[in-house]
């Protein structure tokens, strides 16, 4: 039978209060701003969402803005972060506390958790941090922990072991500083108890409760079913541009990289010559430069790129196309970040007002 040894509870705290780094988000307590950080904290690393997290609460302070603001400046936001349905999530939360929470999250784990994109996770966070609600937030650092403390084999990818260690960890969550306590082992699994190399025991502060350490096991520790291998696409990407302009397309509204925008992209790798004869190309006066290949992972998907440079002798008329001004590209456009390898050259050639 597995138990937490709540003995742990102080050095814990103890060890966070003089150890955590210092984190634009841990010096507030406005839920908004803590619900920004944990989404944007999901699958991105702490140093790179720092400049984001500034420009999103610059940008958008209040919920109301959130909720109001249109869908290139949410996009524009994010762009560089992936996984923008989260913020699209984010936004359609946002609209239903300013309908039904006069403009705020609301304080308790279950009404946290029907807003859109609010998992157990992210409710968790916020109803522990912002609010001191006695609930646990249990996301795969936080398990990696806890499955090498209690040397637990459990599948921690399975939802019944994530039920299984929240129940576990709320019944002993210390009475006041919950919040603190939820952070403390999540910077613990960020910085001690890491996942990639050896865990770092030796400077542990819950060494002498981990029975991982005591039985040499941590390091083989979380068990996790292997994932399906990604399915690989082949895309020709098209960079088509003309006196300073380039030609986007706007991506539909739902699935992959829904409502982004993207340069011409074909499915399958085409050559030079096959380039030349697309419909829209073929009585064209056109010059066309190989570009690097490049490849995007997505979570499921793998895109492996060619990429072609066209220049047209004038902008021409293509269905679904708009021609942009290459300065527009940094400030007006958000370009799926599959496509930086594209992207980032475009922005070194845009005239610099
Ligand atoms: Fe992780 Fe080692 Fe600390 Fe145990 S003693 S919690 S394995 S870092």
């Amino acid at each position: 039978m597995i138990a937490i040894n709540s003995a742990l509870n102080q050095p814990l705290l103890d060890w966070y209060e003089s150890s955590k780094r210092s984190l634009p988000w841990r010096e507030t307590n406005d839920p908004y701003y803590i619900w920004i950080s944990e989404i944007m904290l999901q699958q991105t690393r702490v140093e790179a969402v720092i400049p984001y997290y500034q420009r999103f609460i610059q940008t958008l302070p209040i919920i109301n803005d959130l909720a109001n603001a249109n869908e290139d400046t949410l996009h524009k936001l994010w762009e560089g972060l992936g996984y923008y349905s989260r913020v699209r999530n984010m936004q359609a939360a946002a609209k239903r506390c300013v309908l039904e929470h006069q403009g705020h999250l609301p304080q308790t784990y279950d009404e946290l958790l029907a807003l859109p994109g609010i998992g157990p996770y992210t409710a968790g966070a916020i109803a522990s941090i912002a609010f001191q609600q006695s609930v646990a937030a249990v996301d795969g650092n936080v398990l990696r922990v806890f499955t090498r403390l209690t040397i637990c084999e459990d599948d921690i990818l399975k939802e019944a072991t994530k039920r299984k260690f929240k129940a576990l960890i709320e019944a002993q969550l210390p009475k006041a500083r919950v919040g603190a306590y939820n952070q403390a082992i999540m910077e613990l699994g960020a910085t001690i108890c890491i996942p990639n190399g050896a865990p770092r025991c030796n400077i542990c502060p819950i060494q002498p409760y981990c029975k991982g350490y005591e039985t040499g096991l941590a390091q083989r520790l979380p068990n996790k079913t292997q994932a399906k291998p990604r399915r690989i696409e082949k895309r020709t990407i098209l960079v088509i541009v003309s006196h300073s302009k380039v030609l986007l397309f706007k991506r539909p509204d739902t699935g992959l990289l829904a409502s982004l925008y993207e340069f011409m992209n074909i499915e399958g790798q085409l050559s030079i010559k096959a380039c030349k004869q697309l419909p829209y190309l073929q009585k064209q006066d056109v010059k066309i430069k190989k570009l690097a290949a490049a490849k995007h992972i997505f979570s499921h998907i793998e895109w492996h790129m060619v990429g072609y440079r066209i220049e047209l002798a004038q902008p021409i008329e293509i269905p679904g196309g708009i021609w942009v001004d290459l300065t527009q590209i940094a400030t007006d456009f958000p370009i799926a970040t599959a496509l930086q390898a594209y992207r980032n050259p475009l922005l070194e050639e845009a005239p610099h007002g």
